[in-house]
């Protein structure tokens, strides 16, 4: 495909674009202060800031290109009925690392059969927010009043703990991201899906994952 990455300079644009070459993609970095210009690309990529994303999308979808976005902080709503009205779509996950997504599928499973979890997210002190929207989405799929503690330490990249605690047993799931390699897969399966799904906004990653 014929792809526009907003924010390939970024520390996850600079990750995900070679992996998309590789994967034969044709990349059209867009930077901040560039012209929006998505013509002739098949899709539009956005990895940039919540204030920098909505209005990259509303320039794609003007432009008649479909989007996948993992810039997280914003609400896609607006945008998504755009899209409809256009016939596009446009797809958000705030995570894109299918361990990830599968981490908070199992938690979801286990949650049926343990009456109480906490969840522990670590992350490098240079993230600003706390607790993490993983840690928040995945505490939502438990349910309950499910407890997060939020670590934040240098040597940290992104790791999450769900401790399940029953009768005489625990359950630990856990994942750790290592590097940002690791959103590859998920936006590649993204673009891959994008064609297939109903105009108009989709969220979430576990949607996509069979
Ligand atoms: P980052 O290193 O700050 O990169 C953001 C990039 O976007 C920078 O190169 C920035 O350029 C550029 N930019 C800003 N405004 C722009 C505009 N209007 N048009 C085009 N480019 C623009 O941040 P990051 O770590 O790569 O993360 C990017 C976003 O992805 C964040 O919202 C983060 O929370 C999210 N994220 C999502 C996932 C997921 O799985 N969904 C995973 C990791 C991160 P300047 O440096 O010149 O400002």
């Amino acid at each position: 495909m014929r792809l526009a990455f907003f924010g390939a300079e970024g520390k996850v644009g600079r990750a995900l674009v070679p992996v998309l070459e590789a994967a034969g993609h044709e990349v059209r970095g867009i930077e901040l202060g560039d012209d929006p210009d998505v013509s002739g690309c098949d899709a539009a990529v956005d990895f940039t800031t919540p204030d920098a994303a909505p209005a990259n999308v509303r320039a794609a979808l003007e432009q008649g290109v479909s989007c996948v976005v993992g810039t997280t902080g914003w609400d896609p709503a607006e945008l998504g009925a755009l899209a409809a009205e256009k016939g596009l779509r446009l797809f958000v996950a705030p995570n894109f690392s299918t361990g990830a997504v599968l981490m908070m599928r199992f938690a979801r499973e286990a949650a049926e059969h343990f009456p109480r979890a906490e969840v522990i997210e670590l992350h490098n002190e240079a993230k600003k927010d706390a607790p993490s929207g993983t840690a928040k989405a995945t505490a939502a799929a438990i349910g309950g009043n499910t407890t997060i503690h939020s670590v934040r330490l240098p040597g940290l990249v992104a790791h999450q703990e769900v401790i399940f605690g029953g009768d005489g047993q625990l359950l630990t799931i856990r994942h750790d991201t290592t590097g940002r390699e690791s959103f590859a897969d998920g936006v590649l399966l993204a673009l891959t899906k994008l064609d297939e799904l109903p105009p108009g906004l989709t969220t979430g990653l576990d949607t996509l994952l069979s």
